[in-house]
């Protein structure tokens, strides 16, 4: 009976399509037997396009019911962020996290891996102190930086100087024959502790325009100093190393007050700080004025040799086209100086809710949803471009990547990569959004490759449709972004709960396209001095820390 109303659209059933229309076929007699006669009625008179739409209308209902009714989205942030916490490549907690996932996409009936791809520096943070010994005591709000050397139980205590403005190459170096047995401060200190928000609201316009000037010309007369060094914030503190400095405190203040970013260190011996804006400039003035300010510094750290790097891989096989892949992306590392609520903790629960939600309503997945949860992104993608480097058998039938890596904020942009027809098949992916999520979603098609940034772009860069579903800010780059400020109590979970719901319905409609979307690539412009613009190829896995 059903057979003759698709004929009578004239629409030809293909058999991709049997599937869809045996499932349509049990639903509308379900419905009759719930005694539902005249909507299924009704239903035979649309046209098949028309019946597949309605029943992937159904299902996206049934994700934003789960999505609504059961989530797990906070359970799964108190333990990853609160319970685990900082996740930095190579650490003890990294390998839990690795742990954490496995075991929750294994009960979520996915089978899941821990996949090693390399090795790297295995080091664990201790307590972090720092203390101001003189003129008066006070501790000061500091934190040894990731990967710097430990110091001695009882620290170590030193004269600190401030790094002067420099005016030649020979100008730093003999600066640097004064250094030896000082701790040294290598940040610039900023005219103003306050946010630029609060000085244009509270400043004269004439006041707020002076304050503007002065920090332009503090920037830029701070960069052709540290021109003069050959080095950069990062390599700096070898270079005071080799000259006999006994410790080095950097700042490096995001410009809202209290939050600053914590890094890495790349001395070999001494100890590498990080100490809040306030708190430096009060140690900056001091040796400005000649007081002699000194420091104790311990950090109690501990060197783990080398451990082994993984991505966490979950797959789902697809009941239909098991060798075809939907990708979830999302890194699972990140810098330490908080807990990585924001970059990438966030990430990693909406791909984890995700699947959760797809794995209860729609279990009959066709394609295989494959989540990679990757290491080391925060060293350059390590893990997302070794996991494309091993498995081309992967790589070449993947339908779409989606990574999410820019906060907790909800998804209202997606670029096309670069990929000619990206517009055709996003574009009528996202209308099966909820109206209010999909009217906020600007598209910009076909955009363009992307070099670097998160991990789509390691997939992009060999031809495979990938996309970063970017969110609004939540002032990411000032509050949370690889700072000492990224903790649980920054996640809008509401959000979150809003991209999980985005995910599912684009992954569900991914594993339900009926054939591989197509990997057509824009013809690149030419650049500015007259060359073609070619497709980037710039990424390759680090698979060892090299120290
Ligand atoms: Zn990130």
């Amino acid at each position: 009976m059903y057979g003759k109303v698709v004929y009578a659209c004239g629409i030809c059933l293909l058999t991709d399509n049997y599937k869809i229309y045996t499932d349509i076929h049990m639903k509308i007699d379900a419905m009759k037997h719930r005694g539902m006669k005249s909507l299924g009625l009704a239903l035979l008179l649309l046209s098949t396009s028309s019946i597949f739409a309605q029943h992937k209308e159904e299902m996206v209902s049934s994700i934003v019911q789960e999505a609504n009714a059961n989530s797990q989205l906070e359970k799964y942030a108190f333990e990853l962020v609160d319970m685990i916490g900082p996740r930095l490549v190579g650490s003890p907690q990294m390998q839990q996290a690795h742990d954490w996932v496995v075991k929750n996409y294994n009960a979520l009936g996915a089978q899941a891996r821990n996949e090693p791809y390399g090795e790297w520096r295995s080091w664990e943070r201790g307590t972090s102190q720092v203390t101001m010994t003189y003129p008066r005591i006070k501790s000061l709000e500091g934190t040894q930086l990731a990967f710097s050397p430990m110091t001695k139980e009882k620290g170590v205590e030193a004269e600190v100087v401030a790094m002067p403005l420099f005016s030649s190459q020979s100008d730093f170096q003999s600066w640097l024959k004064t250094i030896k047995g000082k701790i040294v401060l290598i940040g610039m200190n900023p005219l103003s502790g306050r946010s630029d928000a609060n000085w244009k609201e509270s400043a004269s316009p004439k006041g707020y325009e002076k304050y503007q000037t002065l920090k332009n010309n503090q920037l830029k007369k701070w960069e052709a100093s540290m021109s003069y060094t050959g080095s950069t914030r990062r390599t700096l503190p070898l270079a005071l190393e080799n000259a006999g400095a006994v410790g080095v405190i950097d700042s490096y203040w995001t410009e809202l007050p209290g939050i600053t970013r914590i890094f890495d260190a790349k001395s070999k011996q001494i100890p590498v700080f990080n100490v809040g804006l306030e708190d430096y400039g009060l140690l900056y003035r001091m040796a400005e004025h000649g007081v002699k300010p000194r420091v104790s510094l311990q950090g109690n750290s501990k060197e783990l040799g080398t451990s082994k790097t993984y991505n966490s891989i979950a797959e789902i096989k697809g009941k239909e086209k098991p060798n075809e892949y939907v990708v979830l992306s999302a890194h699972l590392d990140s810098w330490d100086g908080a807990s990585g609520a924001t970059d990438n903790a966030t990430g990693v629960i909406t791909m984890m809710e995700a699947v959760r939600i797809l794995r209860k309503v729609y279990p009959e997945n066709k394609r295989t949803i494959l989540v990679g949860n990757w290491g080391s992104e925060e060293q350059g993608l390590n893990g997302s471009s070794a996991f494309v480097e091993d498995h081309p058998e992967i790589a070449k039938n993947i339908q779409v990547v989606w990574n999410q890596d820019n906060g907790t904020g909800r998804i209202v942009r997606i670029g096309g990569s670069g990929f000619e027809k990206s517009y055709e098949y996003i574009s009528r992916w996202l209308q099966y959004l909820p109206e209010e999520f999909r009217n906020e979603i600007q598209t910009s098609f076909p955009g363009m490759p992307g070099t670097g940034g998160s991990d789509h772009s390691s997939f992009v860069q060999k031809g495979i449709p990938a996309f970063g579903l970017s969110s609004t800010s939540w002032d990411y780059g000032k509050v949370t972004w690889h700072t000492n400020r990224d903790t649980y109590d920054k996640i809008v979970f509401d959000e979150v709960k809003q991209n999980a719901i985005i995910v599912a319905i684009l992954t569900y409609l991914a594993c339900e396209e009926p054939t591989l979307v197509s990997r057509e690539k824009i013809i690149l412009p030419i650049d500015k001095d007259g060359k073609q613009t070619v497709w980037p190829t710039n990424l390759q896995s680090k698979r060892t820390s090299g120290n």
